[in-house]
């Protein structure tokens, strides 16, 4: 029989929905939130050709929020694919996390099934609208 402690930091003691969460996350990196945005910038060479065409070049900025303040960074070429990855994988892990809940309650009471469950009504009245 399996002890359900997914509250007590036990390494060894795992319940299947952490070690499922555990390989999840494990597969995950790297993972970041935000926005990659290709912008064409001139550079500082005197005359250059592709600036004086009006091509200029291209550039990749990562837009993200820090302290509720939306900031930007240059990117090198050669993180651009590498952070692609990042951002995707960041789209995963929201999701994985959303599914967390439903999943935690639902491992809760498979473990506590007389506490919860069908005679707990969540339906609430609604007051009348005044
Ligand atoms: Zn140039």
């Amino acid at each position: 029989m399996q002890c359900y402690t997914p509250f007590v930091k036990k390494k060894m003691n795992r319940s299947p929905l952490q070690q499922h969460f555990l390989n999840k996350l494990h597969l995950l990196w790297p993972a970041l939130k935000g926005s990659l945005a290709q912008v064409r910038k001139p550079c500082i060479r005197p005359n250059c050709r592709a600036c004086a065409r009006g091509h200029m070049h291209p550039n990749y900025l990562l837009a993200f929020t820090q302290k509720g303040r939306r900031r930007c960074l240059y990117v090198p070429q050669a993180m651009v694919p590498a952070l692609k990855r990042a951002l995707e994988n960041g789209r995963r892990l929201e999701k994985l996390l959303y599914e967390m809940g439903p999943a935690l309650l639902r491992e809760y009471r498979e473990h506590h099934p007389a506490q919860t469950g069908p005679a707990v009504k969540t339906k609430r009245k609604t007051p009348a609208k005044s």
